[in-house]
């Protein structure tokens, strides 16, 4: 294949697990041929302590001409007393909107092997499998005008604008009937049409969308509807699109249905499927550097990418098939552990599933 993956390690538990990613990586490359080349780079916290700034110019560039980029985590509480400006979180939104990510993909998959770790009964979440797209770079996060004014009594108010263009909402609605299309061929578009106009129009392009992909069946729903559902009955969702902010808050409702945050991937993709990788997680900064985090959810992002950037579904579903192996055979992070299974460490997770893709 020729191509080279930029990894972005962060902070927290953010380098113990893209170890084991690199791992799976160095693996498959040596089982398929891949000709896979990995670099490095510093993001968040720990690149604002070498450079000043939680994304350096070295790594923006090494982002831009990398063909994929897998990213760990970044932030903690070293970093929370900086300015908003340079805090390590300001890498990620500074990475999306310099690489056009602007598709967010998030599945929400229970293994069944772990359907006794939801908060939902096992048989609403049983094989739940479940991808939201989220379009990551417009909305109310980064509509202008935007800030806090001082009002002519002196009373301080706060604004932000929820904007979207048409364009915007078809390039993302493309994804997702495109995703659709691969899946169960049902998409629930998420809007709030009767209060906002720029919803409405969400719901228009949608609907107009529709048109090109018959063998899809769209639905609509309101986001209160939709975080209920999502609750009440899961498995009837296939894939579900929506804005940003609406996105955001339920992706993470739909990861949690799956009762471990140490075992979801994601992918932002720009318009060419590239694509930065990452795990849901964030840096765990209380349980960093003891070993014990889960690496699973990073290693699933790689599969994500193969499948998405290099479209090699084959190699990914190598990686799915033996993660869901070692599950199988009863081993366990610390986070999916109960006295019956195996307890290993992040290391030892991340040498099975290698030796059993091997
Ligand atoms: P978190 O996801 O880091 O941790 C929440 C809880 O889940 C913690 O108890 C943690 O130990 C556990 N956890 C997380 N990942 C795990 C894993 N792989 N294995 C086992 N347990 C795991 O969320 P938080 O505590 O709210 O945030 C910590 C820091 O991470 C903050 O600075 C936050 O801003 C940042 N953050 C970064 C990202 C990102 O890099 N994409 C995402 C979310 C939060």
């Amino acid at each position: 294949m020729n191509k080279n993956i930029l990894i972005l390690a962060g902070d927290g538990i953010g380098p113990e697990i893209t170890q084991q990613a690199v791992r799976v990586i160095e693996k498959l490359n040596e089982i398929y041929e891949l000709d896979v080349s990995i670099t490095h780079a510093a993001v968040g916290g720990s690149a604002y302590d070498q450079y000043g700034t939680p994304l350096p110019e070295s790594t923006l560039q090494a982002a831009k001409q990398a063909d994929a980029i897998l990213l760990g985590a970044v932030g903690g509480p070293k970093w929370e007393a900086l300015d908003i400006s340079v805090r390590p979180e300001k890498a990620l939104l500074g990475l999306r909107s310099e690489l056009s990510l602007f598709a967010n993909l998030r599945p929400a998959i229970l293994y069944p092997q772990l359907a006794d770790a939801s908060s939902l009964k096992p048989e609403l979440v049983s094989d739940l499998d479940i991808l939201i797209v989220r379009e990551l770079t417009g909305g109310i996060y980064f509509g202008q005008p935007r800030g806090v004014r001082t009002l002519e009594s002196g009373e301080k108010q706060g604004y932000n604008t929820y904007i979207y263009s048409e364009s915007e909402i078809r390039r993302i609605g493309k994804v997702a009937f495109e995703s659709a299309q691969v899946r169960g061929g049902k998409l629930c578009s998420v809007d709030k049409a009767n209060v906002l106009e720029v919803t409405q129009l969400w719901r228009d392009v949608m609907t107009e969308l529709a048109a090109d992909y018959p063998d899809v069946e769209l639905s609509h729903m309101y986001v209160d509807n939709a975080a209920m559902q999502l609750i009440r009955q899961p498995k009837q969702f296939d894939v579900m699109v929506t804005g940003n902010m609406f996105g955001d808050i339920l992706s993470d409702s739909a990861a949690m249905l799956t009762g471990s945050i140490g075992m979801l991937p994601s992918a932002s993709l720009d318009d060419n499927d590239k694509g930065m990788y990452e795990p849901i997680h964030g840096s765990a900064p209380d349980i960093a550097g003891q070993n014990c985090a889960n690496p699973i959810a990073t290693i699933l992002s790689v599969a994500m990418m193969f499948k998405y950037t290099f479209k090699r579904s084959d190699v990914a579903s190598s990686i799915e098939l033996a993660i869901g192996q070692v599950l199988d055979e009863g081993d366990r992070t610390a986070d999916i552990h109960s006295s019956q299974y195996e307890l290993l460490s992040t290391e030892e997770m991340g040498s099975k599933i290698v030796n059993v893709i091997s």
